[in-house]
């Protein structure tokens, strides 16, 4: 099939002849991936911010009010957050997977919706939003357990939330955070924070080197739904160009990657993967590879 011909098939045919091409995946995925669960992108299809940045890492450790207005407004995002469900693209995945075709699926969302489609041994390129840790003694706990502490702390605590962001954030741009009580550590008094990488963080290494050594054992790589705007994803599209790896990216709108990419597919990832999974042919040599 020659590559103008490809151009004028339909994406979910040009993702399907790619499949046909490549045999083993490794996939990463990003906000565009939750946002038909109504986790919405932080960014707008050129690449750039949609609302005021996010929390940094900076922020959250040397102010308290800081913390305070991430806490209030996470009191309000969690229920939001915690209550989205997958979509056809996180099931789409999930079949191919266990179609044999993905060696690892890396994800930048923190929202647990890969695992809750049946997808195993997903790596959490940025933590979870559904535990906590304390940033001085390594104390964890489960989000919805915190939230019974927040709620406790803050009985009279009310605002109204305008929008729930990627990170469970919410939006009450008009609240006076001052009145918010910020529980410590129950452990040690420490600071709690949502097992997350914050902006200027750094990703562990550990899950890294996991995510090279996957990439490593591919033929290929797939984005769905990440602009790659932050390094930590940009860095897996870098190490498949070098690799030599074709790179094809499920995006609406422009990448970081677009020079690396040996093709984008510019359509909601939920149709184009919902309709290629369920004709995609396991691969061949998968009974052997296992
Ligand atoms: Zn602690």
């Amino acid at each position: 099939m020659s590559a103008q011909a490809e151009v004028r098939l339909a994406p979910p045919a040009r993702l399907a002849a790619w499949l046909a091409r490549h045999r083993r995946w490794f996939v990463l995925t990003g906000a565009g991936c939750s946002t038909a669960s109504g986790i919405p992108d932080y960014r707008d299809s050129a690449g750039a911010w949609k609302r005021a940045m996010p929390m940094t890492i900076q922020a959250f450790r040397s102010d308290a009010a800081a913390r305070a207005r991430y806490w209030a407004r996470s009191l309000h995002g969690w229920p939001v957050f915690a209550a989205a469900a997958p979509n056809d693209a996180h099931y789409a995945l999930a079949r191919l997977q266990a179609q044999g075709r993905i060696v690892r699926l890396v994800t930048q969302n923190v929202d647990g919706l890969h695992q809750a489609a049946g997808t195993k041994a997903v790596i959490d390129l940025h933590g979870r939003l559904d535990r906590v840790v304390c940033l001085h003694c390594g104390w964890r706990a489960p989000r919805a357990q915190w939230q019974q502490v927040l709620l406790a702390a803050n009985p009279h605590w009310c605002a109204r939330p305008l929008a729930v962001a990627p990170d469970g954030d919410a939006d009450l741009a008009q609240a006076d955070f001052s009145a918010f009580r910020v529980p410590p550590c129950p452990r040690c008094g420490g600071i709690v924070k949502p097992d997350v990488v914050f902006f200027g963080d750094t990703v562990p290494p550990a899950r890294v080197q996991a995510a090279l050594q996957a990439l490593a054992a591919a033929e290929a790589m797939l984005v769905v739904g990440s602009s790659l705007m932050v390094y930590s994803g940009f860095r897996f599209a870098r190490a498949a160009a070098e690799m030599g790896k074709p790179i094809v990216a499920i995006n609406l709108g422009r990448t970081r990657a677009d020079a690396l990419l040996a093709d984008k597919i510019e359509a909601p990832c939920g149709q184009v993967l919902a309709a290629v999974a369920l004709t995609a042919p396991p691969a061949r040599d998968h009974a052997a590879r296992i």
